[in-house]
């Protein structure tokens, strides 16, 4: 089958008219010529998928980050190596490249453990746990207290006092009824963040999180807490969710259970970080920039494989790709590896106050922080007339596996570029598999599949792309 039926068959002919508009700003008579273009921009597009498919480089970068700087928390000694690393890479590509220091948080994990205390029988048991980010340590050699179960901060809230001096159990399942496993997240992990200060506004000790995940296992996962800056801190971790289910077990019908908890994370000061910057600049309009991210830091459990050193290596992957079918965009396409995103996102509002404070202008970004799984969807932001506009480039995704485009984009660091009027926007990965490794001990490489992550860097640069030729 020639390229040009196999577009045909694949995009209807109104699609065609409005992406002839919208890559040539020819009038829609000017349809042959329109359809010329497409096909240009098709073909380009198709170079760009073989050579990825072809390479994998994408899956080679990540396989060195995440061996070679490891595990990646905000201010670690190995997220200053991935800093270095990173920066290194895009030079080999041939990016011009800089840093954009910033300040960050630096949390260090201690021992962890947590067990039931059984008087009768007597005994022990262990439970799998994990601290959560920027938890205080317990007092000590740990403590161990009464557990006592709510699913919502409404039951809580009718306990009152009666949490005083006891273990918070926050048992709410993740729920499985949506597709978009992320629409369920918000939910699952607002224990996680604002849990402990909700607890330790009634007094308790300490509080245990059910994990924010799908499945039924053995693995803790980890993120951040939120602490009131007003009430006192109390230690807050995970449990794996095979462990939430038996500890629930043991606390039905008002049973009484005491859990041992040690945990001896802590914080340190702030230590210097930054931002990771790579770019081609445009040939015509080198002032107006297309980004193209994700964040360099991760949890410490795994090697951040997924979440979200897939994200950065498809960024880089994605320019690689365009610079080395010799493609010359017009404007700039600038690489974005943000630092600190799973502590507050700092990085990223960093960035994007540097960016006014020089008069950048961005006239879009990307961002890759939903894993390294099948791109399905692209989302795109901004007013209803930037999308119709790009909406008509669906054609040029669907060959690549994109199932539709909707309106919608965002990305936790290019967020606050929004303010500016960058149209935010990006693929949308099959999110089925996702909460089971993310923030845990399984977000490692060899749960990442170097086809669907490449495809990820592909669309990327389709889009980056076609962007930088044709503007917004
Ligand atoms: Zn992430």
């Amino acid at each position: 089958m020639s390229k040009r039926s196999r577009l045909n068959r694949r995009a209807s002919p109104g699609a065609l008219i409005l992406l002839g508009l919208c890559l040539t700003r020819l009038p829609a008579a000017a349809s042959p010529q329109a359809v010329l273009s497409f096909q240009k921009y098709a073909d380009i597009a198709e170079r760009i998928r073989i050579s990825g498919l072809e390479s994998e480089t994408a899956f080679q970068m990540l396989r060195e980050l995440t061996t070679k700087a490891g595990p990646r928390l905000t201010g670690s000694a190995a997220a200053a190596r991935a800093v270095e690393m990173t920066r290194m890479m895009m030079k080999d590509m041939g990016f011009e490249t800089w840093l954009e220091p910033i300040m960050v948080q630096h949390w260090v994990r201690g021992v962890e453990e947590a067990r039931l205390v059984d008087t009768d029988p007597p005994g022990t048991s262990a439970l799998k746990i994990t601290a959560l980010g920027r938890s205080v340590p317990t007092p000590g050699p740990g403590l161990t207290a009464p557990v006592i179960e709510v699913r919502s901060f409404e039951e809580l809230q009718k306990l009152g006092l009666r949490v005083k001096d006891k273990i918070v159990f926050f048992n709410k399942r993740m729920n499985p009824a949506p597709m978009d496993t992320f629409s369920a997240y918000g939910e699952a992990a607002q224990f996680r963040s604002l849990g402990a200060s909700e607890a330790a506004r009634a007094g308790a000790a300490a509080v245990l999180v059910r994990s924010a995940t799908l499945r039924t296992d053995d693995f803790p996962h980890t993120g951040m807490v939120q602490y009131d800056p007003q009430i006192p801190k109390i230690p807050a971790a995970a449990v794996a969710t095979a462990d939430a289910d038996r500890l629930s077990d043991r606390l039905r019908n008002g049973a009484a259970v005491n859990v041992f908890l040690r945990l001896g994370c802590r914080e340190l000061p702030p230590v210097p970080s930054a931002n990771v910057v790579g770019q081609i600049r445009g040939t015509e309009r080198p002032e107006e920039i297309i980004l193209v991210g994700g964040h360099l830091d991760s949890w410490d459990l795994g090697t951040g494989a997924h979440d979200d050193g897939a994200g950065c290596v498809q960024a880089m992957e994605a320019v690689r790709l365009i610079k080395d079918l010799g493609l010359r965009p017009k404007r700039t396409i600038r690489i974005v590896l943000f630092m600190n995103e799973e502590f507050g996102s700092s990085g990223g509002r960093d960035y994007a106050d540097a960016a006014r404070r020089k008069t950048e202008r961005h006239l879009a970004a990307m961002e890759s922080d939903r894993g390294g799984f099948l791109p399905l969807g692209f989302g795109i932001g901004g007013s209803r007339e930037t999308f119709d506009k790009l909406k008509a480039w669906e054609p040029l995704l669907q060959p690549s596996g994109i199932l539709w485009v909707r309106p919608g984009g965002g990305g936790g660091d290019i967020g606050p570029l929004a303010r500016t009027g960058t149209v935010l926007m990006g693929f949308v990965p099959d999110s089925q598999k996702y909460f089971d490794v993310h923030h845990s001990a399984l977000d490692v490489l060899d749960s990442v599949h170097p086809r669907e992550l490449e495809l990820g860097a592909v669309i990327m640069a389709i889009m980056a792309y076609g962007l930088a030729q044709e503007g917004i």
